[in-house]
């Protein structure tokens, strides 16, 4: 029996890439023309580091980590997600002594043990990008927004933007001792993942799917209205920066991020069109996360986008590239001359497809057309002998001729 992939991990098959190149090179534009730059990082970590960044009681570190013992008995996690990698990499650089603020993004598999269904696989990818340095909400408004304008730049206007605030070692701990007794006297309503977590990640309740959490949370208190003076007044402002910019956004109280490094200002980009895994993107302050890591004490904020939740939501769009020119061939001399030809094409950057194996015309053709190629030239022995032949627009069949250099052909296949 032939041997399949493991089970959530997807092959991104050659009909699908092109979508991904699509998504992946606008992250790029739209985060360079942010002045971020890329940084690529390992993807299996100390499992210590993801423990200490990401919090012991969240569902990533709980149930969903790839972890094991190398054969020099270390323990390895494939890692769940980038923020904490990348950190790593900064303080182990000292990236901050080069410039006090940092802009980078990274792209790559991430990996978790998850029940995989649409949307949620045990490898996927993210593009993240993280800013460090800067506590001032003018960069949480610039993030914000230079999601959404990747959103915009891959023709995607759908998910729209969720935004709290999740407060500071300042004022979280009066709101969920608050929370904690509002819930206290409701706990047989909750789930049995709620009750579970009752005491070490309270705050999960709010936004937990369950029937009987919802109805448990109505009236609870809400974090945007226990946020100590600073961040009451860090929120206020992200908000006028992305009214000044016309950045629209809903304020969702609700929203709890499922990593514990998260302060201030969280979001998400959030869609209908996914089922439950409405979440395409999202991302939040870690203002504690450089120090916890042993790091100096350094702001931080960013966001991870899912890159197969974009992909479904772009669906059946054909993004591959169809080559520009198709030769078919009548007999070997002439196959031999198209693929020199191919060569001089290929050095100008025309895009050409040939037979390699003496098909019938008929078959040439039907690849041709199944490659949606642009133009499409058959050779035989009268083209070859009179140096000239007949070029054939595919989309409305109109014929040109020219003669069989390269230069040419290009003016032909390629005008501009
Ligand atoms: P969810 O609530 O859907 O589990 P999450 O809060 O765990 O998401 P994050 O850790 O914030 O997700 O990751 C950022 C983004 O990565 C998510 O918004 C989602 O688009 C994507 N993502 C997370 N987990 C998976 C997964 N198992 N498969 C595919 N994409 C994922
Ligand atoms: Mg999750």
């Amino acid at each position: 029996m032939a041997i399949t992939a493991i089970k959530g991990f997807n092959d991104i098959l050659p009909n699908e890439s092109g979508r991904w190149q699509h998504i992946e090179q606008a992250a790029r534009r739209v985060f360079e023309l942010n002045g971020f730059s890329e940084i690529r990082v390992p993807i299996m970590e100390k499992t210590e580091l993801f423990c200490r960044s990401i919090g012991d009681a969240t569902d990533i570190v709980e149930k969903e980590m790839y972890t094991f013992i190398d054969k020099g008995d270390n323990s390895i996690t494939l890692r769940p997600e980038g923020t904490a990698g990348v950190m790593r990499a900064f303080i182990e650089h000292k990236l901050h002594a080069q410039d006090p603020v940092s802009k980078l993004y990274y792209l790559g598999p991430m990996f978790r043990y998850e029940r995989p269904q649409k949307g949620r696989y045990r490898q996927f990818h993210q593009i993240g990008a993280e800013v460090t340095g800067v506590n001032d909400p003018l960069v949480d408004a610039q993030v914000l927004n230079m999601l959404c304008a990747f959103f915009r730049e891959i023709g995607l206007d759908e998910p729209s933007l969720q935004i709290n605030s999740l407060g500071c070692p300042e004022c979280r701990p009066a709101y969920r001792a608050a929370l904690l007794k509002f819930l206290e006297g409701r706990l047989d309503q909750l789930c049995e993942d709620c009750r579970r977590r009752f005491t070490t990640n309270p705050l999960r309740t709010l936004d937990c799917k369950a029937a009987g959490c919802a109805e448990a949370t109505q009236g609870a208190p809400s974090m945007l209205d226990n946020l100590c003076g600073g961040c009451g007044q860090h929120f206020d402002s992200v908000r006028c920066y992305l009214d000044s910019i016309k950045t629209p956004y809903k304020i969702n109280p609700r929203m709890v991020r499922g990593l514990d490094y998260y302060t201030r200002t969280t979001f998400e980009l959030v869609t209908g069109l996914l089922g439950s895994q409405s979440a395409v993107a999202a991302g939040g302050r870690y203002d504690g996360l450089i120090s916890q890591l042993g790091g100096p004490s350094i702001p931080g904020i960013g966001f991870a986008i899912g890159v197969e939740r974009v992909a479904l939501l772009l669906g059946q769009q054909d993004f591959s590239r169809r080559p520009d020119l198709f030769i078919a061939t009548m007999g070997a001399a002439e196959r031999a001359g198209a693929f020199v030809l191919l060569t001089e094409l290929q050095n100008l950057g025309v895009r050409v497809e040939m037979d390699y194996e003496g098909k019938s015309l008929k078959s040439q053709m039907r690849r041709a057309d199944k490659l949606k190629t642009r133009y499409s030239v058959v050779l035989g022995g009268n083209e070859l002998e009179s140096g000239r032949a007949l070029f054939k627009r595919m989309e409305d069949g109109l014929q040109i001729e020219s003669v069989l250099t390269a230069d040419a052909i290009n003016e032909i296949v390629c005008p501009d």
